[in-house]
Parts: structure tokens; sequence; C-alpha cells
């Protein structure tokens, strides 16, 4: 929606006449007069946070504003945020359970193959070449899940192992073969490669790992007859592109959609049989005390795009660890368990749902400068923290991604099992201030989703 769109539809809402308002995260602030139901679907997404400018959980404020204006709040997930079942266990949301899938559709057959011991061609392996093989003969369509967007990850000097590097940001550039452009995928950099490698002049750099766009091209070698298509924000950035993507899916101009996590949310293709998940790997190793909770979520959503009552579906996961207890439960399709397994492991380590956080994210262009008064603040947290109660002050550390945008950044995590000991800790963010230069940006983050 454009800003003047919004706007004619907030005062409408305004006026009175709008009986049902549908948004994102925003929408929780419409001014509708007579709210009688808050429904927030999906529940579990990450996006229902803002985590830049006025941050806030849209869920969070949706149970909130529904207990201050009296009326019921309904969330809805197949895989609900750990934190969402859990206030359920304890009776402080009401469970309501469905226990048939819409349309009495069949589970999926979810296969793992281990890819130590595969036979790889175009990063896929011979079980699930087969499957799309198969897929296509019965000409149903196959939806490939890789959550990595451009062409490789980065390009690498064969001779001296050089990659490029974002100027302003600690990460490498991905290359997008099409454009014939490296991007940064924090910042706006982007540069065309040089014709040799910019370190040692060595002669060949060339793309290493997969992304989406690699993994389309692979698939038309692999697959010359069939009609590819692909999903990810560089092919859905244009207005009402995503629209006609899935138009075209909808109509069966597509055999095989690729994409990131855009494809495993809530469409609804009929023929769809096969989902194959190309790598889960680098989500379930990912460093976030969450890794665990958004892989199973997201294989469990991607894999309920596969089949229909008509048309069993069937789901193929690549991984290098098929051992691991999130896979063994996404095969089983069993979120129980997994909620069993992991809740556990969270209130060892007092995470969400058992304790409460808030990120400080220091960032200034004085590498120095940014050390030194993170140890600053370091200090007066310890001692504001004596006399809150028990919360612990960790750091201050680099954050994950130490530069970004030219800006150093360190973190400090406050961490309590209370949160009105949290609250006490923060209402000290006034003073923090004081040890600022100009130079220096401090940003709270309470309920962090984003520590990188
Ligand atoms: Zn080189
Ligand atoms: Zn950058």
């Amino acid at each position: 929606m454009s800003v003047a769109e919004r706007f004619d539809m907030w005062r409408a809402i305004v006026r009175n006449e709008v009986d049902i308002v549908i948004g994102a995260r925003s929408a929780v602030f419409a001014p509708l007069a007579r709210l009688g139901i808050i429904v927030v679907d999906e529940e579990h997404d990450d996006s229902y946070k803002q985590s830049e400018g006025f941050r806030y959980q849209g869920r969070d404020l949706a149970l909130m504003r529904g207990q201050m204006e009296g009326v019921p709040v309904v969330l809805g997930s197949a895989t609900p945020s750990l934190g969402s079942w859990q206030r359920s266990q304890q009776q402080l949301l009401s469970p309501l359970s469905l226990t048939e899938r819409v349309g009495k559709r069949p589970l999926p057959e979810v296969i793992l193959v281990d890819m130590k011991n595969a036979e790889v061609e175009g990063g896929l392996s011979q079980e699930l070449r087969d499957a799309i093989t198969a897929t296509l003969e019965r000409q149903q369509q196959c939806l490939l899940l890789l959550n990595r967007r451009g062409y490789s990850p980065f390009l690498l000097c064969g001779d001296c192992g050089a990659s490029y590097r974002c100027p302003n940001c600690e990460i490498t550039l991905t290359w997008h073969r099409k454009i014939g452009q490296l991007r940064c995928h924090y910042c706006d950099y982007h540069q065309p490669p040089d014709d040799e490698c910019p370190k040692c002049g060595g002669a060949a750099m060339d793309p290493e790992g997969m992304g989406t766009e690699r993994l389309a091209d692979e698939l038309q070698v692999l697959y010359p007859d069939a009609r590819i298509a692909r999903m990810d924000r560089d092919t859905t950035s244009a207005k009402n592109a995503q629209q006609a993507l899935i138009g075209r899916m909808e109509q069966r101009d597509v055999d095989i959609l690729v994409g990131t996590q855009m494809i495993a949310k809530g469409h609804d293709f009929a023929a769809v049989t096969l989902v194959g998940v190309v790598d889960t790997d680098a989500a379930l190793n990912f460093p976030d005390f969450r890794s665990a909770e958004r892989s199973f979520s997201l294989l469990a959503q991607v894999a309920g795009r596969a089949g229909r009552a008509d048309l069993p579906g069937r789901v193929v996961i690549q991984t290098y660890s098929v051992d691991n207890p999130v896979l063994q439960c996404a095969i089983e399709h069993d979120y129980l368990r997994f909620a069993k397994q992991e809740l556990p492991l969270r209130q060892l380590l007092f995470y969400p749902p058992f304790g409460y956080l808030a990120n400080l994210v220091l960032s200034g262009l004085d590498r120095h400068e940014v050390e030194r008064i993170a140890d600053e603040l370091m200090g007066a947290l310890e001692s504001q923290a004596k006399v809150c109660g028990d919360v612990e002050v960790l750091g201050p550390a680099p954050c994950p991604l130490f530069r970004l945008r030219n800006r150093y950044r360190m973190q400090i995590l406050l961490k309590a099992q209370d949160r009105t000991v949290l609250r006490r800790l923060l209402a000290y963010a006034p003073q923090w201030k004081r040890h600022l230069s100009a130079r220096l940006t401090l940003v709270l983050d309470v309920d962090p989703v984003d520590m990188m």
C-alpha cells in the first residue's frame, strides 16, 4: 500500500465505514471504534516483530489491545511459537485444537536424504531428482525450497581463496549472475566483478555454493523441457510480480517453482505433489537459540504445501544431519514432540519463554570508541543490575555482524527470569545516554527477534 492509500484507509476506518480490517502487523493500531475480535493468523511468524525504528511485536500488542478493550484475541498457527504454546499450557491462553486437516487432506510422506552419501548433481540428490522426474511425468508441480537468494553466496578465487567483501559490512558479496552484479544483502552496495582476482590477479573467480538463481539454472539443465520459475525477493520486488507468479502456478504454467521461504507461506497450489528442501543445515546451524524452532516451523509449513485428498504429496528433505531431532519431529509431523524436546532446553538456559531478554546494540563509525563506551556501559549496567534483583548482564560482545553499513556494533544482552526485574533495570535507560557522544547510537530492543 502506498502512503496515500494507507491514509485513505485510515480515514475510512475512523469514519466508521469499515467492518473488517485485514493487514500486516501495523493493522493492530487500526482505529476501529467497535472492535469485536482480533485474529492473528500465522502467529509464529517473526515478521510480526518490527525490528527497526519503533520496535514492537504485533502479536503481543494484539493480546494487549484485546485485554484493554475486553475483546477476544485468536492466535492461529499450525506451528505455534513456543512462547504461545507454553502460555497455552499454563492456561494463560486457552488452547483450541483443530484435529483434522483442511479438506481431510492426508499428511504427506516425508523422506530424509543423507547428503553425506548422496550422488549430487546440480545440488540435488538422486532421490530428489527421481522424485522430480516422476512428478513431471505425472504432469504435477514441484516446489523447491532454498532459503538463499542470488546465484551463489560468493565468488571464490581458485588460486588464492580470496572473495569479494562488502566495503561497508562484515559480509561477503552475493553473486547475482543474471544482472552481472555482486550485491551486499545488508546495505545497497553493489559492483560488477573484475576480470581477474582483485587480490592475486588470478584468472578464475568461481561461484561457490548455491542460491535460488543457480538452482533454477541447474534445474533447467537437468530438466530442459520443464517450465521453471523462481520466487524470491529479487523476482517479486516489482509491484504485482508475486501475484503474477502465483497466477502462473495456479494456471499450471509452471512445472517447478524454486524459491526462498516465500514459497512456504500459505499458498495453496492444487497440483503441487512434491516439495523438495534443498538445504536444511544452514538454518539448523544458525547461531540463534530460536534456530530449531524456526527450522521446524519452516519445514512444517513448506511440507504442508504438498498434496491433497485426491493427489497424495511427498516431501524430500536433503540434509547432512539426518539424526537431528528437529528433523525427526518434522518427518513425523509431530509438533507436540518438538515442543516437548525443545522447551526443556530453553528452560535450562532461561531463554524465552522461561526468561526475558533485552538486547542493547551500541554502534558508531569509530571502532575504538564503540568498544570503549561498550565497556563503560557494561560497568554501569552491572552496578545498576545489582540493585534490581536477579538479572544477568552478558557482554559486551561484538554483534555477529560486527560491521554493518559502515558502523561497528557491540551488544550487551540482559536476561532475567522475571519481567518486572528486567523492567527495573530498563528504567535506568535514560542514564545510559549520558555515556554516549553524538557519534554513537544505542538501540534497546526488548524481546529481540533478530540478534544479528
Ligand atoms: Zn586470487
Ligand atoms: Zn554492505
